[in-house]
């Protein structure tokens, strides 16, 4: 997919203040300074679409961005947000989550996982709550230029050993750096497929 254009639309703080659902949407979300910015920005290849955050837990807002005027790319606020007050986390907590279960034109979220760690809990209990709702996502591995492509691989396989104690199958996977821009045809290719998918049920 080449990207023609793309424009902010919107940060909402709750699903209905979200943009009419007329378009496909995919979601972004892992925890604070995961990449998730840099990736989004990388994909888009607009330099500053989404803000890379110097300070972990920015992002407190839906924002939903317009790409080709034909899909809608929303950036989610992070989970595992340590420096928060409990109360306001709860709140985003809460804010997510209808999002992720009520948005009708979520085609699939991107889990975004730092490739340089071992399994997180957080973000293995994020994805076993997305499968037991039945959310369809995909896993992305942030910043592999960090480290050697065998290291980045170790941790993928990592986390299947994980996950497969209690999944059947593995979700779709992307190792990617937006330092370097590797992974970034794939995962265009994969939002093109799944838009055409979506929007041509059999
Ligand atoms: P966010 O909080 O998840 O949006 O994370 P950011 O995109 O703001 O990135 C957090 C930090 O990681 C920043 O210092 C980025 O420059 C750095 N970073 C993000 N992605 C990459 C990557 O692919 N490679 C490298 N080397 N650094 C990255």
């Amino acid at each position: 997919m080449i990207i023609h254009c793309t424009a902010f639309i919107k940060s909402s703080t709750s699903i209905k203040q979200c943009p009419a659902p007329l378009k496909p949407e995919f979601g972004f979300i892992g925890r604070s300074n995961v990449g998730k910015s840099s990736l989004i920005n990388m994909l888009t290849a607009r330099n500053k679409l989404a803000k890379t955050s110097g300070t972990p837990g920015k992002t407190r807002t839906i924002n939903h961005f317009v790409i080709n005027d034909s899909w809608y790319l929303a950036d989610l606020p992070g989970y595992g947000y340590a420096k928060v007050p409990l109360k306001m986390r709860n709140a985003w907590i809460e804010a997510v989550e209808e999002y992720i279960l009520k948005r009708r034109n979520l085609v699939s979220l991107f889990v975004l996982i730092d490739s340089r760690l071992t399994p997180q809990n957080s973000d293995l209990e994020f994805m076993e709550f997305l499968g037991k709702k039945q959310i369809p996502f995909a896993r992305v591995f942030t910043k592999s230029d960090k480290i050697a492509k065998d290291a980045a691989e170790k941790v993928v396989y990592e986390y299947d050993i994980e996950m497969l104690k209690s999944w059947e199958s593995l979700p779709v996977t992307f190792i990617t750096s937006a330092k370097k821009g590797t992974g970034r045809d794939e995962l265009l290719s994969y939002i093109e497929e799944s838009i055409n998918n979506f929007s041509n049920p059999i």
